[in-house]
């Protein structure tokens, strides 16, 4: 019961087997169809993960139907000889693009950008991603759901956080009373989650913290800024169950040695709370301090929209930084990887999580090279699917529906050329993907993300953001 909304997203999507469209992308036709997966070795990242080698897969009416049972005659056949079948992947911290404005504006203005869902969901679908955790999400989101949900467009399962105590997000919460109310009203809303956000004061933080328990609702986010110096104890607290990024527990402290990350480990164990490292972020930041032309090398940079390429290109906020703040930021990755062999050796879980959306992190593209940035940190291969399927459901409350693969759980899949316990960059080499039971091969991946880059081409003239920004002046 706990996270209804979230779960009523696999009810509808099941009852929505026959909604149509018109788009060439779609096809909800086949949801109808049985696929059977022949001969193919599953990695189902159970905890004992035991691989199935040359195993039959059924997959029926959007669920893993059987494992090794007879395929029925009018089954249709994906051939799985020599290939991977893992868990449909899970990044723990996006901001998706949808619908709005630069900056937080009256929301009756309407938003002053519109995005196409589909484009803004193909990224996601192409590398695997089957369900995102939202950590900024906004009404619009809550669209987007709907949109997947009525099969109009082809896209993750999403989790949606709604941030209390941004600068200038709604509500601000300036007062323990004022941040009860802002997660009741969350609630209200229908968002699964909390986000606690930087600028909140320590009492706001504990209350948000505290009604967010009362009213079932986990809190996942940043470390406010009010804690700088104070001891990590006081920011460790029960139900503050999720930190957004290893660098919430870095910029808290001057100390950057192995002793002081296992004193973060240990207090993350005795709260249960897990951590996001987010290594692909601050590492990126670092680089683009220096560069920022070097984004357009990015793999997927192509299919981000020309606004927002844009925005990251003319309008970067980390570029220009003094040689002072890049060896400061170096010194903080180093931190990170510290700290994610800290919180392996005290056995805290680590899942994975990107920050998409923030510049030069590319929505689904970035979860691959985080998995390879974790397993650079100390994570084993294993561990570090781990991180982005079972953990992640796990932490979500939804493991009983996703996150492994095993008969009776949905049908969100990757089919991979290649094994990634003997290499995690093969998590990349993706023969097709599975989406509640929608069977997308290399061949539509390729179709859909080709869609996604002749629309920028395009319309590559209309956006600037910096005219965008100064339309709005006027
Ligand atoms: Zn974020």
């Amino acid at each position: 019961m706990k996270f209804l909304k979230l779960l009523l997203l696999f009810t509808v999507i099941s009852f929505n087997l026959n909604a149509q469209n018109n788009s060439k992308l779609k096809n909800n036709q086949q949801e109808n169809i049985t696929y059977a997966i022949r001969n193919v070795n599953i990695i189902p990242m159970t905890k004992e993960n035991k691989v199935i080698e040359k195993a039959t897969v059924l997959i029926k009416e959007n669920k893993i139907h059987s494992i090794n049972k007879p395929i029925p005659k009018n089954a249709t056949i994906i051939d799985g000889k020599d290939k991977w079948l893992i868990p449909g992947l899970i990044d723990m911290h996006v901001h998706t693009l949808a619908d709005g404005s630069p900056f937080v504006i009256y929301p009756t203005k309407g938003p002053l950008v519109s995005f196409n869902t589909q484009y803004n969901l193909t990224p996601y679908i192409a590398n695997g991603v089957t369900t995102v955790f939202d950590l900024g999400a906004r009404p619009e989101h809550f669209g987007q759901r709907n949109e997947i949900i009525r099969g109009d467009v082809i896209g993750p399962r999403m989790a949606l956080a709604k941030v209390i105590g941004g600068k200038k997000s709604n509500p601000t919460a300036k007062n323990p009373f004022d941040g009860r109310n802002a997660v009741r009203s969350a609630k209200e809303e229908g968002y699964e989650f909390i986000k606690v956000y930087t600028w909140l004061n320590e009492e706001t933080f504990k209350a948000v913290i505290d009604e967010a328990k009362k009213q079932n609702m986990k809190v996942v986010g940043h470390i406010p800024i009010a804690f700088k110096g104070k001891q990590a104890k006081d920011f460790f607290v029960p139900h503050f169950s999720l930190i957004a990024h290893a660098e919430e527990l870095s910029k808290q402290t001057d100390d950057f040695s192995y002793e002081k990350a296992q004193e973060y480990a240990r207090l993350a164990k005795d709260n249960d709370t897990w951590l996001i490292p987010n290594l692909t972020n601050m590492l990126s930041i670092s680089q683009q301090a220096k560069s920022v032309q070097s984004l357009k090398n990015l793999q997927g940079f192509k299919y981000v929209h020309p606004l927002i390429q844009s925005k990251w290109l003319t309008s970067n906020g980390y570029y220009g930084a003094s040689e002072k703040l890049i060896e400061y930021y170096k010194k903080l990755y180093d931190f990170h990887i510290l700290i994610v062999k800290a919180f392996k050796e005290a056995g805290v879980p680590m899942v994975a999580g990107t920050d998409a959306g923030i510049s030069g992190i590319i929505w689904g593209f970035s979860l691959h090279s985080e998995l390879k940035l974790l397993v650079d940190a100390g994570l084993t291969n294993e561990e570090a699917l781990a991180s982005a399927t079972r953990l992640s459901a796990e932490w979500l409350e939804i493991d009983s529906k996703i996150g492994t693969i095993e008969t009776g759980k949905f049908a969100d899949l990757i089919l991979l050329e290649e094994n990634p316990l003997d290499n995690i960059s093969n998590t990349q080499k993706i023969s097709g993907v599975f989406v509640n039971g929608k069977w997308i091969d290399r061949s539509k991946i390729d179709i859909m993300l080709s869609d996604v880059e002749k629309w920028n081409n395009a319309n590559k003239e209309r956006y600037d953001w910096k005219e965008l920004l100064n339309s709005l002046k006027n």
